[in-house]
């Protein structure tokens, strides 16, 4: 049996190797490492894809949601309300930026952010919604879309887990995650579902005014060269990332496909199993599983991770600790307690190897070690 890895780059580059490789060296022969072709290339191709108007890439995924934060003009003082129970990055850009992040909790289903929680958040203070589209299930965008209009609030999607994961409103129509809100951020960390071989990021929107100052923050908010207009950043994808993610963009839906067909083999080894709750799939949304996290019912969880863990199965908590617990981000506003559903989420999730490569033979040992451990 091949080692199992949480995510398997190497096997899936094998895969793409001659391409890729043809691509890589094309970048080294003409030398365009900062905004080459590739990049203008990528950006049209993702803009296909996903459907919106206008792709900004950038440099990671922080960035883009720091760079949609400073375009939208938000400013300290203002209140953004986003999940508890996300990866940091969402509630780091919110304080660099000096503004005051609202925690709320989420919906135990689908361990995204609640739309109820959302609404007893808001006041005359609130600007934004940030909500994170985790694991790779859609946040309650129709919901969420509600709201902000009713209260005039920006909404910038955290789409990092999530690219290429689809929404369905009511009325049918679908919408790619990152698409529905004012902005989209997302991220090309190469475990991402679509990842490149480095950092990357981008931001999306199909507000022609908003994409221009976008354009600008990202290039040290300049327009015409040399003439600042606001203070901005320096965040670029490279030429290489870039072509990079365009090979693999071709490839992304199979690679969702094939992470949805591994979630679902270890969704029947588990079913009925009462110390096991498999991921619960929301039915507006295609879940493209970044990860496959369960909830543990009356079991070692610890024991369970050391157990797998020396059979050489990693079983990481995605995420240990709620914000509000955090060192950085303890705020006077919070105590421990105040968030029921992710304080008990942080202590009852595991999550199981997920990537585009898992056989058979891999994920029958993960299941049967699994249930080896919790039914002994
Ligand atoms: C990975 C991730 C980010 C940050 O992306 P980077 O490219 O690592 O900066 C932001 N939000 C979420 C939910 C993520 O998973």
């Amino acid at each position: 049996m091949n080692k199992i890895n949480m995510v398997d780059l190497q096997g899936q580059y094998q895969k793409i190797k001659s391409e890729v490789d043809d691509a890589i060296l094309n970048v080294l022969n003409t030398s365009a490492y900062i905004n080459g072709p590739e990049v203008h290339k990528f950006q049209k191709s993702l803009e296909d894809y996903l459907g919106v108007k206008h792709v900004i890439p950038c440099a990671n995924g922080t960035d883009a949601l720091q760079i949609a934060m400073m375009a939208l003009g938000l400013k300290p003082g203002d209140e953004v309300i986003t999940s508890n129970f996300t990866f940091v990055a969402t509630v780091e850009v919110i304080g660099l930026l000096g503004l005051t992040p609202v925690l709320v909790d989420v919906n135990p289903e689908t361990f995204n952010i609640d739309p109820k929680a959302i609404l007893k958040a808001i006041t005359p203070k609130t600007k934004a919604i940030v909500p994170v589209h985790l694991f790779g299930q859609s946040a309650e965008m129709e919901e969420i879309m509600e709201i902000a209009k009713e209260h005039n609030l920006f909404v910038i999607e955290d789409t990092a887990q999530a690219t290429g994961a689809e929404y369905k409103f009511e009325d049918g129509t679908i919408k790619k995650c990152g698409t529905i809100g004012n902005v989209g951020a997302t991220s090309f960390f190469p475990s991402k579902n679509l990842g490149c071989y480095g950092d990357g990021g981008a931001i999306f929107t199909n507000d022609d005014e908003l994409a221009k100052e976008m354009r600008s923050v990202v290039n040290h908010g300049m327009t015409v060269r040399y003439y600042h207009d606001h203070v901005g950043v320096n965040s670029r994808l490279d030429s290489i990332q870039a072509a990079v993610l365009d090979i693999k963009l071709k490839h992304l839906n199979e690679y969702n496909d094939a992470r949805r067909k591994a979630a679902d083999y270890y969704d029947n080894a588990f079913a009925n199993n009462p110390h096991i709750k498999t991921p619960v799939r929301y039915e507006k949304s295609n879940h493209i599983f970044h990860q496959y996290t369960l909830v543990l019912n009356d079991v070692d969880r610890e024991g369970l991770q050391n157990f797998v863990q020396e059979l050489g199965i990693p079983a990481p908590i995605y995420y240990p600790v709620p914000l509000h617990m955090q060192k950085a981000y303890k705020d006077e506003r919070y105590k421990e307690g105040d968030f029921p559903i992710t304080e008990a989420l942080c202590n009852s999730v595991i999550s199981l190897p997920m990537h585009t490569e898992l056989d058979q033979e891999q994920l029958k040992f993960i299941t049967d070690k699994v249930l080896e451990f919790i039914n002994k």
